[in-house]
């Protein structure tokens, strides 16, 4: 038998092993387990003292472990960890770096990163975490409008919704989306100590270059000048402790990702894609770049998959584009499918009123589609912590 999640179920119900001990570890305390290729992420959670963690996490490895050399499985990659406190606690802040000159004003930080080295997987995984946040995740096209900012947008409340801690970083800062799709055009800015303070909404915190320029004037960045307000986005803003910073990137393969790239080390990447044969072109390219830039791709979003008509009943869908374009590609490319959104008229106004609170509402197929993509979502960010993608945690013995 495969290891998969009903195998590993069935390892940690097996009794101590390796002469652990019944007492640390119970069934009743595994939250989530993810499996795929001989990997395996579980999470436990529960009233445990921080003391008797350690033992939890040691037995359960133990269990896992015993019925793979038991079973003549091979086991890839194991992580067992508790779950974090979420957002329950009230964020602390941690001192991030102050950024050098502002965007645009030239400095040491316009000598620009494609001046000082080629891109490539080095760079990132030479690049530092980010102080106090868990996972950065980036979000990326090929081209614009397949909905990459819709995408980055809802996975963030969504990821929110489950009670992790997340920023929302736009750094499109050629054609920011945050302001409008977040709601923020009637709130001001707020700096304090020389530190942009991000706006809280939606359960999420979220920082856009599109609050701090006219948004009528064209944002026209030559590459240094992209790597300095992008830089500043990042390091000037108080986002405090996160489980989760989304950025959204622009789209196609630009400064922005290897500055990305160069800055900080990520978890990964979701790539947006709509089922068309052209946008796969450029999607590829996307996943590639990521590949280049020695980012984990952690799997393609099919968005505008198909189209339903909710004034029939019972609905109608229709496949406008080609449904099932962007998981054939995904499939080609070896890369995980995070789901399919349909075109639907509440995405798109949500989107416009700033609410996107209001995707995550009621028994919708929209609901469903976006909670499936959160799912799916998590399951690759475990499995990419198993593969090393991840910051690492400490563990207090
Ligand atoms: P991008 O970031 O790729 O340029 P956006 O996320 O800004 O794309 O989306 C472009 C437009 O399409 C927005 O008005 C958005 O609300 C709309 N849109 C995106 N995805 C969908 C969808 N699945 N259904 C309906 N409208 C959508």
């Amino acid at each position: 038998m495969t290891i998969n999640q009903e195998w590993v179920r069935a390892a940690l119900g097996g009794g101590p092993a390796g002469g652990g001990s019944a007492a640390a570890f119970d069934v009743a305390m595994v939250q989530k387990i993810n499996a795929c290729d001989g990997h395996v992420h579980v999470t436990l959670s529960g009233a445990v003292p921080p003391e008797a963690r350690q033992g939890a996490m040691a037995e359960a490895e133990r269990r896992i472990r015993a019925a793979a050399a038991a079973g003549g499985e091979t086991l890839h990659g194991l992580k067992v960890e508790f779950a974090s406190a979420g957002a329950a606690g009230a964020p602390k802040t941690v001192s991030l770096q102050q950024a050098g000159k502002p965007a645009g004003g030239g400095g040491a930080d316009a000598a620009g990163p494609a001046r000082t080295g080629g891109p490539g997987a080095t760079q990132q995984s030479a690049a530092p975490f980010l102080p106090g946040v868990k996972h950065v995740i980036a979000v990326g096209a090929g081209k614009g409008g397949v909905g990459k900012s819709t995408v980055a947008v809802n996975l963030a409340v969504g990821l929110a919704l489950r009670g992790h801690s997340v920023g929302l970083l736009d750094g499109d800062i050629y054609g920011p989306s945050l302001p409008t799709m977040m709601g923020l055009d009637a709130l001001q800015t707020n700096i304090i100590a020389n530190m942009l303070q991000p706006f809280y909404v939606h359960g999420v915190k979220a920082m856009t270059i599109g609050k701090l320029v006219d948004p009528e004037k064209p944002l026209i960045w030559r590459g240094p000048m992209a790597h300095g307000a992008f830089k500043q986005l990042v390091e000037q803003t108080q986002w405090g402790e996160l489980d989760y910073l989304v950025v959204d990137l622009p789209p196609g393969t630009g400064d922005v990702s290897l500055t990305m790239a160069q800055l900080m080390r990520l978890t990964g990447a979701v790539v947006v894609c709509t089922p068309q044969m052209v946008a796969q072109d450029d999607a590829v390219r996307a996943v590639r770049m990521f590949q280049q830039l020695g980012i984990d791709v952690l799997g393609v979003v099919e968005n505008m998959s198909y189209f339903v008509a909710e004034d029939v009943t019972p609905a109608r869908e229709y496949d406008l584009f080609g449904r099932g374009g962007a998981e054939m590609m995904a499939q080609r490319l070896g890369l995980p499918y995070l789901g399919a959104i349909p075109i639907t008229i509440a995405l798109r106004k949500n989107g416009d009123e700033g609410n996107p609170s209001a995707n995550f509402q009621g028994t919708t197929r929209l609901n469903a589609a976006l909670e499936n993509m959160v799912t799916n979502f998590e399951g690759q960010v475990g499995l990419a912590a198993i593969r090393g993608g991840a910051r690492p945690t400490l563990s207090v013995s």
